[in-house]
């Protein structure tokens, strides 16, 4: 039986059975209205009901800030960081961010594959849970339903008093081991309807960023945007970064420092000599939404936003992304787009 049933009665002595096996990540209320993925000590403490986490799973493939290598000036030599894999059971990871995992792992294993990130993927178990859309996901619009199993070990669809325990793969069987839950033997739950809609897919949009980067929407955008950065640090797909030398005060070595860095921010396009080739926040708002639907989307013909909704909702001056898109949509010149 590869569906089983998890009645709110029994979610507790599940998410022990889940910590007494590995780590466990899951989503925890912070502050009145917030939520972050966080070590589960307490399993009353999660909450798998919930909107969207502030960042997403991400950061603990891809950390902040890290250290990359030490180094001794005196001897001029230097030590890579120890890096772990995680080695953890994430538990209640909704489908888009999972989908954004997976898009990761392709950025980070192109060309020079990324030692750190690609170590610390691995070990991780994934349990995704159904979530309720609100005025910010779109998941429906760039090819990731809310009950999309992609990626997961096990997922959770929501039922009224409990949820469906989906088995996805071996792994998620394995991890069940012990637990007894009885067979579901009903139909899965519908999921409720996204609220927020792009007006075309990819294979569409393609044509309309070919033709977008003049539009005056991006004029229009920046009058708004303050260059907070928000909307990249908060993305789960975003994944530049900065990379610095620390000297420490000895002045005889020091260590390599990586952290996120965003192409919102103006001294993220800043070169040698003090140039910056993004100085205004039009050229910049251009670039952060032509990498989500353009630049990676041209090799890979997928979107590469996977529309949580967070550089929405967090935005400071609320600018909306699906609203960017389709202003380009609408006005897009479809009786001369044949001709490019
Ligand atoms: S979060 Fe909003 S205001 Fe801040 S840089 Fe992004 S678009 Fe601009
Ligand atoms: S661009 Fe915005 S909606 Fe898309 S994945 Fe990033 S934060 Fe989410």
């Amino acid at each position: 039986m590869d569906r089983l049933l998890l009645e709110d009665a029994d979610l507790f002595r599940f998410i022990a059975h889940l910590v007494a096996c590995k780590t466990v990540y899951a989503p925890q209320r912070k502050g009145a209205d917030s939520y972050v993925f966080a070590p589960v000590d307490d399993p009353q403490a999660v909450v798998l009901d919930y909107p969207r986490t502030l960042h997403s799973i991400k950061k603990y493939f891809l950390p902040p800030r890290e250290e990359l290598l030490s180094f001794n000036l005196r001897s001029n030599a230097f030590a890579a960081a120890e890096v772990e894999p995680v080695n953890a059971i994430f538990l209640g990871v909704h489908s888009y961010d999972l989908h954004a995992v997976l898009k990761l792992d392709h950025n980070f294993s192109q060309g020079n594959a990324e030692r750190n990130y690609l170590t610390r993927r691995q070990g991780a178990i994934f349990i995704g849970v159904s979530y309720r859309p609100d005025r910010f996901h779109f998941g429906g619009s760039v090819g990731i339903p809310v009950a999309d199993t992609t990626g997961c070990d096990l997922f959770l669809h929501r039922l009224d008093r409990g949820h469906v325990v989906e088995i996805v793969s071996d792994t998620g069987r394995e991890l069940l081991r012990g637990l007894d839950l009885p067979a579901f033997t009903g139909e899965l739950p519908r999921t409720a309807d996204f609220e927020q809609h792009i007006y075309l897919p990819q294979g569409k949009l393609t044509e309309v960023f070919a033709r977008g980067y003049q539009s005056g929407i991006w004029e229009e955008v920046a009058e708004k945007c303050v260059g907070c950065g928000t909307c990249n640090l908060v993305c789960p797909t975003c994944y530049c970064f900065n990379v610095e030398d620390e000297v420490d005060v000895s002045l005889e070595g020091g260590s390599r420092q990586r952290h996120w860095d965003g192409c919102m921010l103006r001294e993220f396009s800043q070169v040698a000599g003090g140039e910056v080739f993004r100085n205004n926040l039009a050229a910049r708002q251009r670039h952060r939404v032509y990498r989500k639907f353009k630049y990676i989307s041209d090799q890979t013909g997928e979107p590469w936003c996977v529309g949580c909704g967070r550089c929405t909702a967090y935005c400071t001056a609320g600018i909306s992304i699906v609203n960017i898109v389709n202003r380009l949509v609408q006005e897009h010149d479809w009786a001369n787009a044949a001709k490019l």
